[in-house]
């Protein structure tokens, strides 16, 4: 067995991760004097979240008619009817307060003349139950809301005395005998050093795992952590095989222009110079949904009228704005633009691509974040102390596609409830669970064997490897042909793992033992998109199986739960919540008005 010498740590919760979600929920806890610790693998202010620049929606009105109502209908029609109508009903009520908490707070937003939270146009976002025109939703603080919310958030819970520590790498979490979660093993990259963290509830808040994919607007750092310790803890994940790919990717770097640059009058061209989106979507036109953008794209690239010498790609167009506005609105991506495409924006086109973007499926849980470990008996069961937020869990608001603009706002909405939560069902009197050293030898044992492989295959070249079967395979276009190729060629893959070969056996700062621990835990998560795809025999939002090309709700309005043991990918079906919070007599939304019809743009 391994021999490590680990320093404990006593905490009424450890929260994993400091991005949006992280930070809210830390801030959350702290704010109620919960003992709170944030352990997270970057400094917290380099999360992703960093990078997430249109904004944030709720229905706040300040420029236009709106309600949560509406927001909520928005999210219903935008997860093709995948969602739960609890949590998505949660998430639009919600919406607001969690804002102006946010404005409290000191999110520097941009503003109308009025002085009110700026808002701005985004895909998918409309007035009167889809019925109505656009709206005018998306909160923003100019193209880089993300960055302003991290700061601030960070800021408030150093001042609420939550306790940080950073560059520490969580490896396995810590189970009790009877399946409650009681805390999470870390290594620390600068020093070397091995720490356990024991908890009466832990908050995985890990993002997503983008980096599955060859090309992703996501950080380096999206590895699916979380995704990857609740496999091995035996849980399962849910809906994996809803992947979005962002419309707007700069051709080539993968870099992130935002749909905020549509949101305010940009439009996209084919080689004909034709603005196609009208053809495909005469009422949304360039902002309807992520997922019906990317699949029209692809569409006109595959028949030909890609642009580009190899016509492969296709036009952004934002010359045709104002340089100030530009300027004011979106100053961030006409930079990226520069920087990654050598374009200026005030005179070119940007040439763009489909690009993974954001994981719609992730950890299960139940609108108070609450991670599910779901039985046929007891769909709805929880696991004791384990709780996930952002985009590593699925509540699920997204259902099979998100709507731009609500991933922030699940972000701080859930981080919030899942705080709140806790207020209730922790209790800060009682004893902290003692380690389970059994299992913290697990852990180190896995650890050490990495540490010391000596098989023949690279990490670097086995992730390459595992990015172009994804991106090849379990891409925007799917076909029962390629799918199948897919589960095999990632079985194929995963199963490489035994013959790893990791170099640097020390331990301070070896970023060859932390990027295997990374595949390590990408692995499962993509095992699990490819065979959940390959499974279900229908298109539904993100999900476009060319094989099955329309909906079936009869059969597959159900959430996937998969396992994944190894290379082993065992999947099962758990119902959808279909209820909402509140009835219509009480304010709510009729179930009427949320029934599934076919989505149209
Ligand atoms: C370029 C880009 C632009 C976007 N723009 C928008 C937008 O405008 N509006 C919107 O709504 N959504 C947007 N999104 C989506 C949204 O930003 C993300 O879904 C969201 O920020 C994820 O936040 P998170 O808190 O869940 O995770 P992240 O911000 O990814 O943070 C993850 C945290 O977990 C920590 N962590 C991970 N693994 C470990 C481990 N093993 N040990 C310790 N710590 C660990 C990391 O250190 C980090 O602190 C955008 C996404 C991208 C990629």
């Amino acid at each position: 067995m391994a021999a490590y010498e680990y320093e404990t740590h006593d905490y009424d919760v450890v929260v994993v991760g400091a991005g949006g979600a992280g930070l809210r929920a830390t801030l959350g806890m702290a704010e109620q004097g919960l003992r709170t610790a944030c352990v997270t693998k970057v400094f917290p202010t380099r999360s992703h979240t960093v990078a997430a620049q249109g904004g944030i929606a709720a229905s706040l009105g300040n420029m236009g008619p709106d309600s949560w109502q509406w927001h909520m209908y928005d999210t219903v029609k935008g997860s093709d009817w995948l969602g739960d109508t609890d949590a998505m009903e949660y998430l639009a009520r919600e919406a607001p307060k969690a804002v102006y908490e946010l404005e409290h707070y000191g999110v520097p937003f941009s503003r109308t003349e009025a002085g009110k939270i700026y808002q701005r146009p985004f895909g998918g976002h409309t007035t009167e139950f889809g019925e109505g025109p656009p709206v005018q939703r998306t909160c923003a603080a100019a193209d880089r809301t993300g960055h302003a919310i991290l700061h601030t958030l960070y800021g408030q819970s150093l001042k609420n005395n939550a306790e940080f520590y950073i560059e520490y790498f969580a490896i396995d979490l810590i189970m009790s005998d009877d399946g409650a979660c009681t805390g999470v093993v870390c290594w620390k990259l600068d020093d070397g050093t091995i720490h356990v963290f024991n908890a009466k509830t832990v908050v995985l808040a890990t993002g997503g795992y983008g980096r599955a994919y060859f090309s992703a607007t996501s950080a380096h750092t999206c590895t699916g952590d979380g995704g990857g310790m609740v496999a091995r803890a035996g849980l399962p994940l849910q809906d994996m095989e809803f992947v979005q790919f962002h419309p707007t990717g700069i051709f080539g770097a993968g870099c992130l222009i935002t749909e905020g640059a549509r949101g305010e009058g940009g439009y996209l061209t084919n080689s004909e110079g034709e603005r196609f989106m009208e053809r495909y979507a005469p009422n949304y036109k360039d902002l309807a949904p992520r997922d019906y953008v990317s699949r029209c794209m692809t569409m006109e690239i595959r028949e030909g009228r890609g642009v580009g010498a190899d016509g492969d790609h296709i036009h952004l167009n934002l010359s045709h704005l104002p340089p100030e506005a530009l300027k004011l609105r979106l100053p961030g991506i006409s930079e990226s633009a520069r920087i990654f495409a050598g374009v200026d924006v005030n005179k070119e086109p940007i040439p763009v691509l489909p690009t993974v973007h954001y994981n719609m499926g992730g950890i299960p849980t139940n609108y108070w974040g609450e991670v599910l470990n779901p039985t046929k008996k007891d769909p709805t069961a929880i696991v004791p102390g384990l709780m996930a937020v952002g985009e590593a869990g699925c509540a699920s608001v997204h259902g099979a596609n998100r709507l731009g603009s609500n991933s922030l706002i699940d972000l701080v909405v859930f981080g919030r409830a899942a705080a709140i939560r806790a207020g209730k069902v922790v209790d800060p009197d009682t004893a902290v669970p003692a380690t389970n050293t059994a299992q913290v030898d697990k852990a180190l044992d896995r650890f050490d064997t990495l540490r010391n492989a000596k098989g023949a295959v690279p990490t670097a070249e086995l992730r390459l490897e595992m990015q172009k079967t994804m991106q090849a395979d379990a891409a925007v276009f799917r076909t029962s042909k390629t799918l199948a190729e897919g589960v095999d060629k990632m079985q194929a893959v995963a199963a490489k793992m035994d013959d790893i070969q990791v170099t640097d056996r020390s331990l301070v700062w070896n970023s060859d033992l932390m990027e295997t621990l990374e595949l390590t835990n990408l692995m499962p998560n993509a095992l699990a998109t490819i065979n959940g795809a390959e499974a279900r025999k229908e298109s539904r939002g993100a999900h476009a199986h060319e094989d099955f090309s329309t909906r079936d709700d009869k059969k597959w309005r159900v959430h996937t739960i998969s396992h994944v043991d190894g290379a082993k990918v065992d999947l099962s079906y758990r119902p959808i919540v279909t209820e909402p919070l509140t009835t219509e007599a009480e304010g709510g939304i009729s179930l009427k008005t949320i029934a599934p019809k076919e989505r149209t743009f």
